[in-house]
């Protein structure tokens, strides 16, 4: 039995639908699956039918942007109670700053003479949570960019001309808002963001695990982290992050976690809630 738990839905930069996700999740005999859209929760329950349908277990989360010792992170949150009123406000703030920055870097884009419609993006996006992958996709749209690719590394990446930051929680503050959620916080694919002199802190700071399991992990990458979860006695993740297609095929489901790491999860969050109605 395996699971993926890192995927997103066009609820944030996402192509396919809860319904669309809980099925290929299906059609690969997951499981469990877990939503981790950006800054959102708004598909969980939506995806949560769709699995129980499926007969899949569901578990709902998201993925938060976070930042240490100046360094952008990524950190899940899992198990999340959807309806949690902090969480809630704190991702609303976050979601506006995302719509700003979106405007921000049409701005940028118009003034180095590309003249996309920020209307044209928000359109496209048609989410509370647009990021820039929808920046890109209206680019290739409206005919101003050949690819997502060429649109990420001629404008959108970190470091070129339409990159703009994006405010950020701090690691602690984002591992603490998925604690006060009933949730585990789960450091995302460090492999991608070179964040391991930071990992002693963000275990300081409550940190339940690590995403050993990733697409863009290799085998000696998530060997790496296996090590790491040893040392510090962290829970193990593993997801595709599939947005939706890529290179023609569904990216869900081609990353595998066995499901005992699920049952790990499980344990760790009923040892939290005894502990917190001991407290
Ligand atoms: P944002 O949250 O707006 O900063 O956008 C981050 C998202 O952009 C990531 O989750 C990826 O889906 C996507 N992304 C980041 N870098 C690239 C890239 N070089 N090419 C294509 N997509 C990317
Ligand atoms: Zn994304
Ligand atoms: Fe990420
Ligand atoms: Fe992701």
């Amino acid at each position: 039995m395996y699971a993926d738990l890192h995927l997103h839905t066009f609820f944030s930069d996402g192509t396919f639908s809860p319904e669309e996700l809980a099925a290929h999740g299906q059609k690969n005999h997951l499981a469990a699956l877990a939503l981790t859209d950006h800054d959102t929760v708004e598909g969980c329950a939506r995806m949560g039918a769709a699995c129980q349908t499926a007969g899949i277990e569901f578990i709902p989360g998201t993925e938060l942007t976070a930042e240490q010792d100046g360094n952008e992170l990524h950190i899940l949150g899992y198990f999340l109670d959807t309806q949690n009123s902090r969480l809630l406000s704190e991702i609303t703030k976050f979601q506006s700053v995302r719509q700003n920055r979106i405007r921000e870097m049409v701005a940028r884009l118009n003034e180095l003479d590309v003249p996309l419609k920020v209307d044209d993006v928000f359109a496209l996006a048609n989410c509370r949570s647009p990021g820039r992958p929808h920046v890109a996709r209206a680019m290739v749209k409206a005919g101003l960019s050949g690819s997502l690719d060429e649109a990420f590394e001629r404008y959108l990446k970190k470091g070129r001309p339409a990159w703009v930051p994006k405010m950020k929680m701090s690691a602690g503050e984002g591992i603490e808002l998925i604690h006060q959620a009933g949730g585990l916080a789960v450091l995302a694919h460090p492999g991608l963001n070179r964040t391991d002199e930071s990992i002693p802190a963000l275990v300081e700071a409550g940190l339940d695990g690590i995403e050993c399991f990733h697409t863009k992990h290799s085998t000696t990458t998530s060997e790496h982290y296996l090590e790491i979860t040893d040392q510090y006695n962290l829970l193990v993740t593993g997801g595709s992050d599939c947005h939706g297609m890529s290179k023609g095929k569904p990216l869900i489901g081609t990353v595998k976690l066995p499901y005992t790491h699920v049952e790990k999860l499980k344990e760790a969050v009923a040892r939290r809630s005894v502990e917190s109605l001991n407290r």
